[in-house]
This record gives C-alpha cells, structure tokens and sequence, in this order.
C-alpha cells in the first residue's frame, strides 16, 4: 500500500491491527474481543460494586456511587485500552529520502503500564534506537507505539519485547534497541514496600547488540 503525496512516498500499514509479528503475546483468550467495548465497561461496573460492597462502603454515598463505573470506564478506554487492536496508532512511514542510515535514539519516553499480577502501575521512560534503512517514522510514532503496548496488564520484560518486534516488523529494519526503566507499584506501596526501586529490562536486535556504545547509551549508563 504505497501513495504519493508530493515528492514523499507514504507507505501505510496495511495490517496495521494485526500483530503477527509481535510473538511476545499478552495471555489472552480467542474470544477476548468478542464483547463489545460498551458491554465490557457495563460488566466490569457490576462486578466492581460487588467488591466495593464487599469492601464495607455505602453505595448510596455521593462520592462513591459512581466509582464502579468510573473503574471500569478507565480500564477499557484508558489504562487497558492497548489491549485491544483496533486502538492500535495509525502508522505512517517516509521514504528515507535523506539517506540517513545512522543511529536515530529517541530518549526518555515517559509511559505508564500495570503489572499484570496485581493491577497496579508500571510508571517509567523509555529509551528506543533504530537504524533506518529504507523508511524513517515520525517520532512522535514512536512514543505511540511504546504507549499502546504499555496501555495493558503487562510484565515489563515482555513489553520490551513487544515494543522491539513491533518498531522491528513496521520500521522494516532489524537494527532496533528497547530499553525500559521503570518503577513497579507493587513493589513500592505492598509487598516489600522498598521505595525508589527501579526495573531496567531491554532488547537489542541486529546490529546494535554488537554496538557498546549505543548499547551504553539506551542503558543510561554514559
Ligand atoms: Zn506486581
């Protein structure tokens, strides 16, 4: 799927909800998408007023009346919504015109994901290089993508994963690297409770692996 707009060839993404090429898989059933969004955010509601009674709290309060429906509002069109793929960012690529087959590092990507064992955020930045060949993305590309993968339940490790094999297959080139520092609340406010903790997981695909700067540098280490 190619167009000209100009003098710039613009290649769509025309599997652009499919993900395929992300092996790195979030643990879901078939049949995750067969409720419709608004279904999901009814059902939620209803199974968290039970928690929310269960917990002691008055229903008929004014400040909490409307709390199961606010929480399952935020988990299906805020904090989870990445899990569905029709939420997937629309991608489009230029022609890498200016023959820029250097490093590109955009640093410091703030994102916010939860852990998928206890629900609770995974708040930190993301560090991302690529090596263009024949296509170059809007940066701002980039902070979508990191930002849709991160939009769902998520270990860390695997959403490294996940943000490497997609930025790999769309950019069209096998030289990327991922590096995520995070903090995990479920480390920090349960559990052992250490505070000012950080997670530091990473990918290095293709040639930057071999690469000590680069690899320094997504690291935070230079
Ligand atoms: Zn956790």
């Amino acid at each position: 799927m190619a167009k000209l707009k100009g003098n710039t060839l613009l290649v769509k993404e025309n599997l652009n909800n499919s993900n395929h090429h992300v092996t790195a898989k979030n643990p879901l059933r078939d049949d995750a998408f067969d409720i419709d969004d608004n279904s999901k955010i009814k059902l939620i509601a209803d199974k968290f007023k039970d928690i929310v009674e269960i917990l002691g709290f008055d229903l008929t309060d004014d400040s909490i009346k409307d709390t199961p429906n606010r929480v399952a509002k935020m988990y299906v069109n805020e904090i989870f919504k990445g899990l569905n793929p029709t939420n997937k960012p629309k991608i489009t690529l230029f022609k890498n015109e200016y023959e820029y087959y250097t490093p590109l590092v955009e640093l410091n990507i703030p994102f916010t994901s939860f852990c998928e064992h206890h629900f609770v955020p995974i708040q930190g930045k993301a560090n991302i290089v690529y090596i263009p060949k024949e296509y170059v993305i809007g940066l701002s590309k980039i902070h979508r993508l990191v930002n849709f993968y991160a939009r769902r339940p998520q270990v860390q490790e695997r959403l490294t994963k996940q943000i490497a094999q997609e930025l790999s297959f769309t950019l069209k080139t096998n030289d990327v690297g991922v590096a995520l520092k995070a903090t995990h609340s479920c480390i920090s406010c349960r559990g052992v409770e250490d505070l000012g903790s950080s997670t530091l997981t990473s990918t290095f695909l293709g040639q930057i692996k071999n690469d000590n700067n680069l690899v320094s540098v997504l690291l935070g280490s230079n």
